[in-house]
């Protein structure tokens, strides 16, 4: 965890565009000092022709969005916050599984970068020291026969204490996971060329191609959850897996239940 007396590194497109070389032409990074979400930004841009590979980085979000209407908040300097809009080719299975296969993205990225142990915890977050480190949202499109989607994704970087206090969980940063705080703009172009790789697999593939490296950082294999959902009981289980379309497979008394995301959470049942 850090206080803010640091000089930080300003995001930089020139910087993430250097560093991404030959994978520079596969994206449009733009980056911006204010905007309430990369994601809404972009979900507004598409229908009016962005280019799939738009990014868009920033570097204060006013209303960073988590799931189901929750708040992803950042810190300028110590956080990296950025969406990606991708259109898929013809012939993509449905991106169902999509934000796991994120997941492996960006856990390969940190991982490359001297991270240690990086867990996944279904659907769509990053942990690490038993916190967590990162959210991914994906908001898919579908029309004309095409698919696309918004990745959202939120690193902590350093954790401010005002950060850590008022995100309510147990939350973490990569300073204390690495060897030494990443420089954003490399962590950036990271990621995008790993998402690069991943996206062109699943395009071919779907998620089914990521089940076994997404299972090994799984952080609760094995382990008894509980997943809540809105109006509804409670199901308790053990984890027993993930399918190729990214459900949560549980072992529960009543025999073996397909999780969907979406509108569940999942909760260690004894924490
Ligand atoms: P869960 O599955 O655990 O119920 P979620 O997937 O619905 O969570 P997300 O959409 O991933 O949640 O992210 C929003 C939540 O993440 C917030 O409600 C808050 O608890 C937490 N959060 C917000 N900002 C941060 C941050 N910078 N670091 C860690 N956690 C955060």
């Amino acid at each position: 965890m850090a206080d803010k007396d640091h000089q930080f590194e300003q995001l930089d497109a020139a910087v993430v565009n250097a560093a991404l070389g030959a994978l520079a032409p596969s994206f449009r990074v733009d980056v911006l000092d204010t905007c309430e979400s990369t994601s809404t930004l972009l979900l507004d841009r598409a229908p009016l022709g962005a280019p799939s590979g738009s990014v868009i980085a920033c570097e204060r979000q006013t209303a960073g969005r988590g799931r189901r209407g929750r708040s992803w908040l950042s810190a300028p300097g110590d956080s990296l916050t950025f969406s990606l809009y991708w259109r898929f080719p013809a012939g993509t299975p449905l991106l169902a599984g999509l934000s796991l296969a994120v997941g492996v993205a960006v856990a390969r990225t940190l991982e490359k970068n001297g991270a240690a142990g990086i867990r996944l915890k279904w659907p769509n977050d990053i942990l690490a020291a038993d916190g967590k480190l990162g959210g991914i949202l994906v908001e898919t499109m579908t029309g004309g026969g095409t698919q696309a989607a918004v990745i959202g994704i939120g690193l902590n970087v350093r954790l401010p204490r005002a950060i850590a206090e008022a995100v309510g969980i147990q939350a973490a940063d990569l300073s204390s996971v690495m060897p030494f705080a990443p420089s954003r703009n490399l962590l950036l172009a990271g990621v995008l060329a790993e998402l690069a790789v991943m996206l062109d697999e699943f395009a071919r593939s779907g998620f089914a191609a990521f089940i076994e490296e997404w299972l090994s950082r799984h952080a609760y294999t094995g382990r008894t959850v509980r997943i809540l959902a809105d109006g509804a009981q409670p199901v308790e289980g053990r984890c027993a897996g993930v399918d190729a379309d990214g459900a949560l497979l549980l072992e529960t008394a009543a025999g073996m239940k397909r999780i969907v995301s979406g509108e569940v959470s999942l909760r260690t049942a004894n924490p």
